[in-house]
């Protein structure tokens, strides 16, 4: 492959035949057919047969063939055709299953696109990254991933990150200059590499290299797949298998033995029927059962507009306790629009216009005026519109113009737009919005030469500012002026107002063509601007439900204290009987100057706090975990990264946030919007049920089966049910049953109880009496229903308790539907699938019990529909009784059983 980092710019743009003006339309479709998408393989797919075929490793199926195995020696081979059966309709339900939540994972994974900015036919657009080629200009600022192998054109202040490709974790600067032709990859300074990204600064660069062809492309051949971990939730379910599994081969023992005394059976007999009882007893179905719920949560997050990046997360959300959310965009609307500006010496100016159309007027005094004839002001626009890296720009809606880049400074553009100022003095460098130093800058041709337009946070820009501009030019500035400018902060900040100050320098030394972060004082103060953002109108209602469901809220932002506080109270974050008794908010500055213990204290109390950097935002999130907080946070810049990656659920943005925090987070917001995070939450809490939910009705099941079989046994009957009768309703009646329930919809009441506990297991205090009473009252049905059909035979005995089995069973699926409100209350059909379930399993029951050909098969006898129809009718007491129950609970809660797993 050939490298370009020895080559000069204008060598290497001749090499890849391309210019700064880009490559035309036409020559990049040329260049595509050639070099194909710009992508990587995603990580090696696991292949559907072996997918298939691991669904024969676990050990109920080795019971399964030892049982098959057994029959065939004692000479029945219709019972070994039937186990085959089970065995491969099993495998192909849990593959089915798996493969399903496979592709649904895959498919959320694609909505996730890299953005990369192109400069073709001479103009600058945003594409999907896959779609460059070599001999592409890119653009790549802060927070941006590289889309792809590039030589630099131009660097500006550029550090990138390497840490993907190399493992080293200090940014690296980067420059257009030629190095010489052994230099090691890790050292050409001039080369950017797909996959890293960009932690400061900005960069044109030319796409060399794409796909497979990029380094990282190399190294991805060689990866296999990634192996998938497991989940929280799955080591919960694994706990409770095992526990069940152990029940299952404790109480098979024991049937053997009462069986082999009773000598009720033949050993032979004996045996497969108590292979029976313990592949009925495990809950094999679980794994499958919960990749299901999962795949189903994470699909039904994604409606909501929160992509979920792994399935871990889908059951984590459901815990959260703790909220870190920004200010910016995520509460607010971030329409940010300009409505003052005050100016020393030449007033205060109101601005008029909506949104980021750039149509409106200057006021003073309620008369419209003429920005642009008083100097300081016009000075102030100039440096606005071009310390600036976002655009005005035509949105894919018909209906309206978008910001592109960091709203805050399209905001300014559209101020100075308004006064007729457009972005087009000379720039030398540029150093973008640094979220630690609160500022940016831009060094640009100005009046007198070359200055420095500085724009950020005011407070910061007034400690930097030596001077302010009078109309006689700069003058030293007094103290007395900055406490009359810090009251103006204050006062604009309480009206929620998001200030921003200006100021320039002029830069005497010509020969200086990059910014200092150090070179950042003597400033000549310029004025501030007020701008408004607005809450969104669902985040209110939002954070009453977050308080509701026992989930704490916190505002980080980088903002003023006093525009954090009026957006929290606005928003609810702060309550009203809060407002008079207690600490409201804290900068970091407060926060650095207190003990770790004061801290502590201080974190677990107040739910505000401001002038936050990426850091503290990092030491608030780990201390509140560890006192065993479960914390979902979100971020939006480079910086934001490690936190995100630190909290348990990391959250970032999908339209205004960073690849490198989309690259971090757990969970991606489409909308942007807080409200987005706490249906997440709900749709976390129904999954969590639905699992509960879902395996207890397994288990449920499998008790009742074993209860009625090892009574019987005791009492000298013959066997109930047949070996293949068991395995029949274990596949078809459980496996129906509990997909069914996996499909839920929630019930409007999962946020009004507390997060659910970490350590919390499936088997809870909630489902126990549910765990005994349903097993007892279908065992007794059960065995009802067998001295009833005693005289008639021991087949069409065991056709009755089948069917009593079945149908008691199905009837259970609407009990576990909710184990709090009755089913009348939710809608007895609101579940189409467990509707469905129940019809269709029932169907199934009469065929197999009425069809003759089945009839040979297992063994059954033909009812009359009369019978039919009272056993399926005394069967429904399961549900009677199970409702009785949730009536009778829900006015004397069982809040005196602990938790047992
Ligand atoms: P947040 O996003 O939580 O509001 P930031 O850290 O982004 O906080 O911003 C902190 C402060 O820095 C803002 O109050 C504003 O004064 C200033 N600021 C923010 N973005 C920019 C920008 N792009 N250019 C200049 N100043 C900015
Ligand atoms: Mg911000």
């Amino acid at each position: 492959m050939p490298s370009y980092h020895h080559l000069t710019v204008q060598e290497t743009l001749d090499t890849l035949q391309t210019s700064k003006a880009g490559l035309s339309s036409i020559e990049v479709t040329k260049r595509r057919t050639r070099y194909g998408w710009n992508e990587l393989p995603v990580a090696k797919q696991r292949s559907w047969v072996l997918l298939f075929f691991r669904q024969f490793k676990s050990l109920m199926v080795g019971i399964l063939f030892a049982a098959a195995f057994i029959s065939f020696l004692t000479g029945h081979t219709l019972d070994v055709y039937v186990i085959l059966a089970v065995l491969l309709i099993n495998a192909l339900i849990g593959f089915i299953q798996e493969y399903r939540a496979e592709k649904s994972v895959e498919s959320l994974k694609k909505m996730l696109v890299q953005q990369a900015f192109v400069i073709r036919d001479g103009q600058k657009t945003g594409v999907d990254a896959r779609d460059l080629v070599p001999g592409d200009i890119i653009v790549s600022s802060e927070g941006e991933v590289i889309p792809a192998d590039a030589r630099v054109l131009e660097a500006n202040n550029l550090r990138v990150n390497e840490a993907p490709l190399t493992g080293e974790s200090t940014p690296i600067g980067k420059h257009d200059v030629a190095v010489s032709d052994e230099t090691l990859l890790a050292d050409q300074k001039n080369m950017l590499w797909k996959g890293t990204y960009v932690s400061g600064g900005q960069t044109v660069a030319v796409v060399c290299h794409t796909g497979l062809q990029t380094a990282i492309g190399d190294i991805a051949q060689t990866l296999s797949a990634i192996k998938p971990e497991k989940t929280n939730f799955q080591l919960k379910s694994d706990r409770l298998a095992k526990q069940m599994g152990m029940m299952a081969i404790g109480s098979t023992i024991l049937f053997f033995i009462v069986g082999y005394f009773g000598k009720s059976l033949e050993v032979e007999e004996l045996l497969l029927v108590s292979i029976a009882v313990m592949v009925s007893a495990i809950p094999e179905g679980l794994p499958a059962v919960l990749s299901i719920v999962l795949a189903i949560g994470s699909n039904r997050m994604s409606k909501q507009h929160a992509i979920v990046k792994d399935f871990a997360s889908v059951e984590t959300l459901g815990s959260v306790t703790t909220i870190i959310t920004d200010k910016t965009g995520t509460l607010t609307q971030n329409t940010l629009t300009v409505r003052k500006i005050m100016v020393m010496g030449e007033g205060e100016f109101e601005i008029s216009g909506e949104g980021w159309l750039p149509a409106g007027n200057f006021y003073q005094n309620h008369v419209i005026v003429n920005p642009l004839e008083f100097p300081i002001l016009k000075r102030m626009l100039q440096v606005s519109a071009n310390s600036n890296n976002a655009e005005i720009s035509f949105g894919e809606q018909k209906d309206g113009l978008v910001p592109i880049g960091d709203p805050t400074e399209a905001a300014l553009l559209v101020m100075a737009k308004k006064a007729g100022i457009e972005k087009d003095f000379k720039r030398y460098g540029d150093l973008p919005f640094d979220s630690q130093l609160k500022m940016r800058a831009s060094l640009c041709r100005g009046m007198s030469g070359k200055e420095l337009f500085v724009v950020g946070a005011p407070e910061k820009l007034l400690e930097k500012s030596g001077f302010i501009m009078s109309r006689n030019g700069p003058e030293e500035i007094n103290d007395q002026v900055k406490a009359k400018i810090k009251g103006k902060i204050d006062q604009w900040s309480q009206d929620a107002m998001r200030v921003i100050g200006i100021a320039f320098k002029t830069v005497r030394d010509s020969s200086i063509d990059a910014i200092d972060e150090n070179e950042l004082d003597k400033l000549v103060w310029l004025g501030i601007v007020g701008m408004i953002d607005p809450p969104r109108p669902e985040v209110k209602p939002a954070i009453e439900k977050c308080h509701r469901a026992g989930i704490r809220v916190i505002m980080a932002t980088g903002d003023h204290i006093n525009t954090a506080v009026s957006i929290a109270k606005k928003t609810g974050i702060i309550g009203a009987h809060q407002e008079e008794t207690e600490l409201l908010a804290l900068t970091e500055q407060q926060l650095l100057r207190l003990e770790e213990a004061e801290f502590d204290e201080v974190i677990k109390r107040v739910n505000v706090f401001s002038r936050l950097t990426p850091r503290m935002k990092l030491r608030i999130a780990e201390r509140l975990q560890q006192m065993g907080e479960l914390v979902a946070m979100t971020g939006d810049g480079v910086n934001d990264a490690p936190a995100l990656k630190k909290a348990d659920i990391g959250i970032a943005m999908g339209i205004m946030g960073t690849d490198v925090t989309r690259d971090a987070a757990n969970l991606v917001l489409a909308d942007d919007n807080f409200a987005t995070i706490v249906r997440a939450v709900e749709v976390g809490r129904v999954v969590f049920t639905n699992a509960r939910q879902a395996s207890f009705f397994l288990v449920t099941t499998n008790l009742a089966e074993i209860a009625t079989l090892i009574c019987m046994i005791i009492l000298g009957y013959p066997v109930p049910l047949t070996a293949i009768q068991i395995l029949w309703l274990n596949l078809v009646t459980d496996g129906v049953g509990d997909v069914a329930l996996a499909t839920e919809q929630g019930h409007g009441d999962e946020l009004d109880k507390k997060p659910i506990g970490r350590k919390e297991g499936l088997l809870n205090r909630e489902i126990l009496p549910f765990l005994i009473i349903m097993p007892v009252l279908m065992a007794m049905l059960c065995i009802v229903v067998y001295l009833w059909f005693y005289d008639e035979g021991v087949a069409k005995t065991r056709t009755a308790v089948f069917i009593t089995m079945a149908s008691t069973q199905l009837y259970n699926l609407f009990n576990m539907r909710s184990l709090k409100k009755s089913v009348f209350e939710i809608g007895i059909f609101s579940n189409k699938y467990v509707t469905g379930a129940f019809v269709v399993s029932l169907a199934i029951v009469i065929l197999i019990t009425e069809v003759p050909f089945f009839q040979t098969i297992f063994l059954f006898e033909p009812l009359s529909f009369a019978e039919f129809l009272i056993l399926v009718s005394i069967s429904s007491l399961v549900l009677w009784i199970g409702e009785a129950y949730k009536l009778v609970s829900h006015k004397m809660p069982l809040k005196s059983i602990p938790s047992l797993t």
